[in-house]
């Protein structure tokens, strides 16, 4: 016996959400009709009262209540960063983290040749017009660790280009909850073998591990600057000194020969991981 074509209907557009397919689209259903109507009722008016409140914000595309968003409309924020995102998700994982301070622009996707999707459908021109506007210092691009968010990222690299704004790629999943490490050295942890490949001498910069990302010295303490927290003294030095890329190369050498002194003083020998002879004392 066929289902009644509306409780058909139900189960169809019930699978349009992600990671329901027609088995629990069907036990959804019967729950709604059998068991909870009036639920069923508030979900209905919950819907479409969301469809009819919230639309895009004006400048930054994400999902309001407003014209205008809250965080396009807050003058606490830095307005000379732009974080790209992929989807509002994404905005409030990051807005999760309590790390980021700077605006946003959502993208509703990613480019994907092969669905069809293309710049037009991200909204990069409305970007382009955007940043031709309203002129900020640095984009970050946060789209995901996939090929289709390499392949916008690397879109919105050539694209930005001629309006001269400072492109750089958020690191790989960190703000989606990835794992920051600091590679200490000492333990002999997996990343050695990689660190060594890239010659890199770890007495003379530290190693951040962010998800299948590796930094190294001034850049490690620059996407560090990005991802920690801005709270506390040294945290907000720390970003102020080390967010843009230059700054951090310029006064990285100082903070590491601080460093050295210090471990010198403290009688710590060097790890002179690339066996370098004559290196073994700071
Ligand atoms: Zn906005």
């Amino acid at each position: 016996m066929p289902y009644p074509a509306p409780l058909e209907a139900l189960i169809d557009q019930l699978r349009v959400l992600p990671g329901v397919g027609r088995r629990s689209a069907q036990r959804m259903a019967f729950q709604l009709l059998e068991r909870d109507r009036p639920q069923a009722q508030a979900l209905a008016e919950g819907l479409l009262n969301a469809l009819e409140k919230i639309s895009n914000c004006e400048q930054c595309q994400t999902l309001t209540e407003e014209t205008v968003c809250e965080i396009c409309s807050d003058p606490g924020r830095d307005s000379t960063a732009l974080c790209i995102v992929a989807s509002p998700t994404d905005q409030w994982a990051l807005e999760a983290t309590g790390t980021y301070r700077g605006r946003y622009f959502v993208l509703h996707g990613q480019l994907s040749p092969i669905d069809g999707v293309t710049p037009e459908d991200l909204a990069i021109p409305a970007l382009v017009e955007r940043l031709q506007h309203h002129p900020v210092e640095e984009v970050i691009v946060a789209t995901n660790a996939t090929v289709e968010g390499e392949a916008t990222a690397h879109y919105l690299a050539e694209a930005l280009r001629p309006l001269g704004v400072r492109v750089t790629r958020l690191a790989q999943g960190v703000p989606l909850g990835g794992e920051l490490e600091l590679v200490d050295a000492r333990t002999n942890p997996p990343a050695m073998a990689e660190i060594n490949r890239r010659g890199w001498d770890i007495d003379e910069g530290m190693v951040l591990v962010a998800g299948d990302q590796l930094y190294y010295g001034s850049d490690a303490i620059h996407a560090l600057s990005l991802m920690s927290s801005r709270s506390g003294l040294f945290n907000r030095l720390n970003y102020w000194l080390f967010r843009s890329k230059g700054r951090a190369r310029f006064f990285y050498p100082i903070l590491r020969a601080c460093r050295g002194l210090l471990l010198k003083l403290m009688g710590v020998s060097r790890i002179n991981n690339l066996q370098v002879s004559g290196r073994d004392r700071f």
